[in-house]
């Protein structure tokens, strides 16, 4: 049985690992100017943990997400929260699996979070200096693309379209932050804003 696309109807942040507030803040602001979707960052103390990717300094990206689901069921359910509440967790760590050198991010269709690491957003990881504001576009725009699989997309493929499959950092300031005319079609309504 093929899985099938969820609606989100509100999103919730939350950092995983040593994010800085100020960034969550700023990636919160962002896509909340991107979607027509409620977006409030949740302030936690509990940490999540996963296993890591087996000989690599790595976290194993499908147990991660699998984590973040589990924990975005509480948040789907009244009182606590709305239902299509998808968490969006925002990772300080590399993120890989066993097939894959990394992961900007990992999300599936109709799961109830996507996770979006910053570790290879951040100009630092290619030894350039740090911009915080170019860090939070990149990993806007990716929780973008994350949540647009969320909604049942896959991958487009055309070289502007937000939906293009990226493997590197020059890849994702490439393709740019809108999605294709036949992407947004495919999207619900109240996905976009304006
Ligand atoms: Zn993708
Ligand atoms: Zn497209």
């Amino acid at each position: 049985m093929s899985p099938s696309a969820l609606s989100p109807s509100a999103l919730a942040f939350r950092a995983v690992g040593a994010i800085a507030q100020p960034l969550l803040r700023d990636v919160v602001t962002r896509v909340s100017r991107m979607v027509g979707l409620p977006c409030r960052a949740l302030a936690l103390d509990d940490e999540v943990r996963t296993a890591s990717v087996v000989g690599r300094k790595q976290w194993d990206a499908d147990r991660l997400l699998a984590e973040l689901e589990m924990r975005a069921e509480a948040l789907a359910v009244p009182p606590i929260g709305a239902p299509g509440t998808v968490l969006v967790g925002l990772a300080a760590e590399d993120m890989g699996n066993a097939i894959f050198t990394h992961f900007f991010g990992r999300a599936r269709i109709g799961g109830g979070a996507v996770v979006v690491s910053v570790a290879r957003l951040s100009p630092t990881f290619y030894g350039m200096p740090d911009d915080p504001d170019l860090t939070a576009r990149r990993a806007s725009l990716e929780v973008l693309h994350e949540l647009a699989h969320v909604a049942g997309l896959r991958h487009c493929t055309l070289p502007n379209c937000l939906m293009r499959l990226a493997h590197n950092v020059e890849a994702i300031d490439l393709r740019g932050g809108a999605f294709c005319a036949e992407c947004a079609s495919r999207l619900p309504r109240h996905f976009l804003a304006g």
